[in-house]
């Protein structure tokens, strides 16, 4: 049923980025950074997906829905 044909991708160890061992952590462009300095709140341009484990970035996504739940 899913029309979402982003593979879920795993690192080394299998988590993927739904996981709890796997920090996802937001990338702002430097006028988002101002932004968010000044207290107004920004969505990121892109979230990636590291695996504390293996230290290991395997994922990242521009998916603006996504993106607005970090908010
Ligand atoms: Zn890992």
């Amino acid at each position: 049923m899913s029309t979402n044909n982003e593979e879920m991708k795993k690192c080394e160890c299998g988590h993927d980025r739904t996981h709890y061992m796997v920090t996802p952590d937001g990338k702002y462009s430097g006028m988002k950074w101002f932004l968010m300095l000044a207290g107004i709140s920004v969505t990121p341009e892109r979230i990636t997906y590291t695996c504390r484990r293996c230290n290991v970035t395997f994922d990242s996504t521009t998916d603006p829905a996504i993106l607005r739940r970090r908010m």
